[in-house]
């Protein structure tokens, strides 16, 4: 018998994350829980309400009331905010910005602990974010931190952007976005001290799966345990 963990996979945009997150909740059976999703979710609906991405307490308030909810028809996560179909508004590069503007207020991030641990509630959930193994699940069965090198992370979103997506541009606010995350004050982007850290440079999507799945299953093993 094991048991259904809380899996956190974090790491700097275009390491891989999402594509191994949901592979990995598919081949484990779990469900999949996509924070940088909520944070988008967050930027998109202060946008449409009129909050502007600097006001922290307006925002804190915009993400205590998020009408999120996630579900997945075929292989695609969809996202849903009030029940409208967000999926693709909350991807555009002027939303990664605006997720990575709203998610160094700190009012915000502790707005979203309760929601992010109420989706996780239960165990057998693959987690994706930048502090799932840090802050919001520090107790989480199993932690990750995925890496690429910032190159290789640039060419894999350009391919993902398609038709007239520049590398250099790609790789210029890339850059910019990690040194935003990595050095804000509240959950900067830092590997958990028990997470096992993850190079996906040089690796086959299957590799690095089949290397996290590996040492998940043995934890969750683990903590089974004789009785
Ligand atoms: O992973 P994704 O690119 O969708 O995340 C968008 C942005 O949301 C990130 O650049 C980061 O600023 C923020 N984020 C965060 N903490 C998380 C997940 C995402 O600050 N756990």
């Amino acid at each position: 018998m094991s048991r259904s963990l809380v899996v956190t996979i974090d790491g700097p945009a275009g390491a891989g994350k999402s594509t191994v997150a949901k592979r990995l909740a598919r081949q484990l059976g779990y469900r999949l829980l996509d924070t940088g999703a909520i944070y988008r979710a967050v930027a998109l609906a202060a946008r449409r309400g009129g909050v502007p991405w600097d006001d922290g307490p307006a925002l804190a308030r915009v993400a205590a009331g998020l009408p999120i909810e996630f579900a997945f028809v075929g292989e695609v996560n969809h996202v849903y905010l009030a029940g409208d179909d967000v999926s693709a508004a909350i991807r555009t590069p002027e939303m990664s910005g605006g997720a990575s503007q709203v998610s160094a207020h700190p009012e915000v991030r502790t707005a979203l602990l309760d929601l992010q641990r109420r989706l996780a509630e239960g165990g057998g959930v693959v987690v994706e974010g930048r502090d799932t193994g840090t802050v919001v699940f520090p107790a989480a069965g199993a932690k990750f931190f995925l890496t690429a090198s910032d190159r290789e992370r640039a060419r894999r979103r350009t391919l993902e952007l398609g038709d007239g997506a520049d590398l250099e541009t790609v790789l210029k606010e890339m850059r910019e976005r990690d040194q935003r995350d990595a050095g804000r004050a509240v959950a900067p982007m830092v590997a958990a001290q028990d997470a096992v850290l993850v190079d996906s440079d040089g690796k086959s999507l299957d590799d690095v799966v089949a290397e996290i799945e590996a040492v998940v299953r043995a934890r969750a093993g683990a903590a089974a345990g004789p009785e």
